[in-house]
């Protein structure tokens, strides 16, 4: 009989958090920096979206090792008021690119951001704890394509 190989489920998971207050760049490049040597070991892609005062971040990975991310990022005292927005099992990766891509919500504000935004949660400044999963998902989805396109620039 052929061995029992684990099964790896694969999914996808979107939380929103407050950041601590007077959070710097070095704080966010800190974060970032051990974030994606970590997701690389890990098998872990996404997108980690900053606004000044909130984070909205997807996680895509197996399920393990994603839950095990969440509840340590939770615990971070660097934000607050996690609230986990969604979770739901994928085919396929969105943010297969990166280990982890940050981008800063209010360093890049163009028309075509803010449209996307308003398409996507109807408020004109990001507030991800509004949004739904499927709002938050999407937005995340385009914001990544926006990115990947400026990188291809
Ligand atoms: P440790 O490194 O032992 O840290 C324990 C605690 O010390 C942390 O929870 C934090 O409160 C504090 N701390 C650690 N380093 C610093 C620092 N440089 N400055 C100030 N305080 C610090 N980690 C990932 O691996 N992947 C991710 O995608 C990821 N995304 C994150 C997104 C956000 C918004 C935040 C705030 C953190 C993120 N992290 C991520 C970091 C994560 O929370 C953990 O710090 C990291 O995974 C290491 O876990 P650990 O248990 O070894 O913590």
């Amino acid at each position: 009989m052929p061995p029992r190989l684990p099964v790896m489920h694969l999914i996808r998971l979107t939380y929103a958090s407050v950041a601590r207050s007077g959070l710097g760049y070095e704080a966010l490049t800190s974060i970032l920096r051990s974030a994606a040597t970590r997701n690389e070991e890990l098998g872990i892609t996404g997108i980690l979206c900053y606004s000044g005062n909130a984070f909205l971040q997807a996680l895509e990975g197996p399920r393990s090792e994603v839950s095990a991310l969440y509840l340590r990022i939770a615990r971070d005292e660097r934000h607050s008021r996690c609230e986990l927005l969604g979770a739901t099992e994928i085919d396929e990766r969105d943010f297969v690119d990166w280990s982890m891509k940050l981008v800063s919500w209010e360093g890049a504000l163009t028309a075509d951001r803010r449209a996307l935004l308003l398409r996507h949660a109807r408020t004109a400044s990001l507030e991800p704890w509004t949004m739904t999963s499927r709002q938050a998902h999407g937005f995340l989805s385009e914001l990544a394509e926006f990115e990947r396109k400026q990188q291809a620039a």
